[in-house]
């Protein structure tokens, strides 16, 4: 075992309290970015061990090392089970992490992301081009907030997915059974709304009122797990909604062919199994 020596110099911690008793901390090399946009406050950090690190009012929104699981999970998983997705909305998810992944698929014709805040955009670009990086040109950034986009819109999608920060602040009314009931609206018969949904093992009320919101709209509602080591618990949380009971196994295993050797999280086998859940995760759906 190493032992810890005190030599005098001053190290920086952050540390994310995920309950009054419990975080994450992590110990910082710099400080490289800070900013009260309109919105929130946000701030970049660099890591020792999960490289650079953005923060949306103190709350960890992604990390070098591990953004791979949450963008790979919210977005392979719906397209794997309908092939022929071709339009798909992103709302938020101004990391481009989310926009990354979409955009691997060429059969995709339309991508259109809506994020309220341009700096997470910018910063993004600057400090985390790993994720800013796109395979297709078949996407269009809006800046805006992504409620307004859904209640005007005149588009029909095959995909929404709701790439949010938790809900308190600008993302609140993104977790809301009217919210939810317009992305109904704008979704074609066969399409899926994924999105995620914090912790079951922190935050099992949160959650659960999410899951009764969205039962109240989609037929089809299927909740899935990753784990995600820097996000509270580790175990998380994402809902898959559909119009109908359809089979949510893979349909075209050629789909991914191209770049699964690229994937760090998803395969097909993890597909299936992200929707095993642990008992007390179905006692608390009552399924
Ligand atoms: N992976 C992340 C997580 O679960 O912690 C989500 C990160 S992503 C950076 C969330 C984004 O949602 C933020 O950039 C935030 O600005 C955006 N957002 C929040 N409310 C929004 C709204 N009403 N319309 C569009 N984007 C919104």
């Amino acid at each position: 075992m190493k032992e810890f020596n005190n030599s005098g110099q001053t190290q920086l911690w952050f540390t994310e309290y995920h309950t009054p008793n419990s975080g994450i901390t992590f110990k910082v090399k710099e400080t490289l970015y800070r900013k009260k946009t309109k919105y929130q406050d946000l701030v970049i950090i660099d890591t020792y061990e999960f490289g650079k690190v953005m923060l949306l009012d103190g709350l960890v929104m992604l990390t070098d090392r591990d953004e791979f699981v949450y963008h790979e999970m919210i977005t392979h998983v719906p397209i794997n089970i309908n092939p022929k997705i071709e339009n798909v909305l992103i709302i938020g998810g101004g990391d481009c992490g989310t926009l990354r992944e979409v955009s691997r698929y060429k059969h995709i014709k339309n991508i259109k992301m809506v994020e309220i805040d341009k700096d997470v955009i910018t910063s993004s670009k600057k400090f985390f081009p790993n994720l800013t990086k796109t395979f297709s040109k078949n996407y269009k950034i809006i800046v805006g907030d992504g409620i307004d986009f859904v209640f005007k819109t005149k588009e029909i999608f095959d995909l929404i997915i709701i790439d949010s920060s938790d809900p308190i602040g600008p993302g609140e009314g993104l977790f809301t059974e009217k919210f939810y009931r317009k992305c109904y609206e704008i979704l074609n018969e066969n399409g899926i709304l994924t999105l995620q949904a914090e912790s079951p093992y922190f935050y099992k009320d949160s959650v659960k009122t999410i899951y009764n919101r969205l039962k109240k709209v989609f037929l089809n509602v299927k909740p899935y797990l990753a784990f995600i080591p820097t996000y509270p618990s580790g175990m998380w949380n994402f809902f898959l909604c559909l119009k109908e009971e359809t089979s949510l196994d893979v349909k075209n295993k050629n789909l991914i062919k191209s770049f699964q050797n690229v994937l760090k999280y998803y395969n097909h086998q993890i597909h299936t199994g992200s929707f095993s859940l642990p008992n007390f995760v179905k006692k608390m759906y009552g399924i």
